[in-house]
């Protein structure tokens, strides 16, 4: 065998290794060689290793089934950083995370001007604060931007609402700041997000995380790997699934997207010309309408509100069977704004969608709102990091 081969094996080992401990709460040599097939000598040299580059720690002893108690592994998670962060519309967030998806400093700051410059340096702070405040090796820096993103070479194809268009951000934050960079879309981020961190893994294998906002896009997850397409841009179902015909102008050139009738954006407008025509919402001073004064009307039971949210819903159910139709993917996560509006705006999603499929399809099916509570993003974006593990070894 040539050198650099026996390099790879000894890496690929090294990373399998890696892997179990990680995926474990805790765990012995004697079963990692088992799951692995490695010999225990060869688990045993890959363990000390990692003991020393402190991402392992022995952690007491286990029950013995005969003979010696085994000692068990853990992974240290804190033993290196990384940092997410999530470019929403109107607020960006980022975070330091560790090699569990755990956040450990959370820093987010408003959008006051969507002018590319603005965008940049307000990224700008929020890392700079993250790397000021952290006090372990850092692996890497995760980006989750909404619009079309070449993730392989760090490029903003086009995200309209901060005006960037092919934005080489990945370079330039890889300049600033001397650390790995992945730049990815965030919906793509956010169902990265959901299936490394949330409850289902790693059972689940296909997963439709949808991100229901501002904008609407859906990140696909097939045989566990996020599922991009030829071009990258997989899942922008707020602009390709038409929904009305004649429908109202959209952003992005068209008009009747899905974007246009189920995000947060349009129920946002619908529920402005409201008070425009004289609606006081429920429980809401008058004054600017937000999104968290809809949150508010709604629950107090605004009734005018009520049916913009529930169609926004009924929508929303209608691109699901289609999207589920089309992947025939069984499990289907919704995150987001929207996601605020709670049991009832997911009840008529789930009806719709359940009408609108084929009936094998719907007893098979579940839709939920994702458990990560508006971090699936960040720690998406982390994630992808954190799984390409010679970032993590020096
Ligand atoms: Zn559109």
């Amino acid at each position: 065998l040539e050198k650099a081969t026996l390099q790879q094996i000894k890496e690929q080992n090294r990373n399998l290794v890696f892997k179990i401990i990680r995926e474990r709460l805790n765990t012995s040599r004697a079963e990692v060689a088992r799951i692995s097939h490695l010999t225990r000598t060869t688990v045993s040299d890959i363990v000390s290793g990692l003991i020393c580059e402190g991402l392992v720690s022995e952690v007491g002893t286990g029950l013995s089934i005969g003979g010696k108690s085994p000692i068990l592994l853990s992974l240290n998670a804190d033993a290196r950083h990384l940092i997410g962060l999530d470019l929403a519309y109107t607020r960006f967030s980022g975070a330091i995370v560790n090699l569990r998806g755990q956040i450990r400093e959370m820093v987010s700051r408003p959008l006051y001007s969507y002018d590319s410059d603005n965008g940049l340096q307000v990224a700008y702070e929020i890392i700079d604060h993250l790397m000021q405040v952290s006090n372990r090796p850092l692996v890497g820096i995760g980006i989750g931007t909404p619009g079309l993103v070449s993730t392989k070479d760090g490029i903003v194809i086009n995200a309209v609402n901060m005006e960037w268009r092919n934005f080489p951000l990945g370079k330039l934050l890889q300049d600033r700041y001397q650390l790995p960079v992945y730049v990815l879309n965030d919906c793509q981020a956010s169902a990265i997000g959901e299936y490394t961190y949330g409850d289902n893994y790693p059972a689940v294998r296909n997963m439709i995380v949808i991100r229901v906002g501002h904008g609407i896009g859906a990140g696909i997850i097939m045989d566990g790997q996020i599922f991009q397409g030829d071009g990258g841009y997989a899942g922008e179902i707020g602009h390709v699934v038409r929904v009305q015909e004649n429908g109202l102008p959209c952003r992005c050139g068209n008009a009747g997207c899905l974007e246009t009738v189920a995000s947060s954006g349009a129920v946002l407008q619908r529920a402005r010309q409201l008070v425009r025509c004289g609606h006081t919402l429920w429980g809401s001073e008058p004054g600017e309408v937000t999104f968290e004064t809809l949150e508010k009307a709604f629950q107090a039971g605004d009734p005018l509100l009520r049916p913009i949210i529930l169609e926004a819903a009924h929508y929303m159910g209608m691109a699901i069977a289609n999207l589920v139709g089309a992947l025939n993917i069984n499990k289907v996560i919704l995150t987001g704004s929207m996601t605020g509006f709670g049991k009832p705006w997911l009840d008529v999603i789930l009806e719709t969608a359940n009408r609108n499929m084929l009936p094998r399809l719907t007893q098979e099916i579940s839709i939920e709102v994702g458990r990560l509570k508006d971090n699936e993003a960040i720690l998406g974006a982390t994630a992808l990091l954190a799984n390409n593990y010679s970032f993590l070894f020096k």
